[in-house]
């Protein structure tokens, strides 16, 4: 399971497609969308399919209207209720393990702030380099990290969050929940496995 990212689960593993991904990856995290064409442009009109691979996996957003990319990776251009900052860019974020698991597999300082889902306490997380202190070596946290299959943004990350206890987890969810409730630090550590083909 140490292994497995949830980015990959179902996905094609080319090259191309990892380069596609990086591509847009790395466009929303400066905060910019990814129009349809200039993609058509870099990289042929089989990108097309591999774009509807990705949408249908959970893994962009699309908005039809622009034809643009406005969230992709767990990286979210729309207002989410988790925020991210990295390298001064304000982001947003599909879920709580996200604003630990991204700075931590990229290495970059970043600020991220999320609520408690059971009594909304703003939870804020800062790291240099990828490392995270203070609020995040507070052993009482735990992120929840269901049990999911499927779409990544539907069926994951609306659940993906953290909470300010063990206590606050089993208040929300039940005392039998499925899924782990996991320190920061192993948030930490598998958000370098989620996000590894971001990494060179
Ligand atoms: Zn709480």
């Amino acid at each position: 399971m140490t292994d497995f990212s949830i980015l990959e689960d179902g996905i094609d593993q080319s090259r191309e497609m990892i380069e596609v991904r990086r591509t847009i990856f790395f466009s929303l995290l400066t905060g910019r969308e990814v129009s349809i064409d200039d993609l058509v442009v870099d990289f042929g009109e089989e990108v097309i399919p591999r774009i509807e691979e990705l949408v249908d996996g959970g893994l962009a957003i699309l908005d039809e209207e622009h034809a643009t990319i406005v969230g992709a990776e767990g990286v979210s251009l729309e207002e989410t209720s988790h925020r991210l900052s990295i390298g001064g860019t304000d982001l947003y974020t599909w879920c709580a393990f996200d604003i630990v698991g991204i700075p931590s597999a990229l290495k970059v300082d970043a600020h991220g702030v999320t609520n408690c889902p059971t009594c909304g306490r703003e939870l804020r997380f800062s790291s240099q380099a990828g490392v995270f202190d203070g609020l995040a070596s507070d052993g009482e946290l735990v992120g929840f990290w269901p049990n999911s299959q499927g779409p990544v943004v539907e069926n994951f990350c609306p659940s993906a969050l953290i909470y300010c206890s063990i206590e606050h987890l089993k208040i929300h969810k039940g005392e039998i929940f499925e899924g782990s409730a996991l320190p920061i630090d192993d948030l930490a550590r598998r958000g370098e496995v989620t996000w590894r083909i971001f990494c060179n």
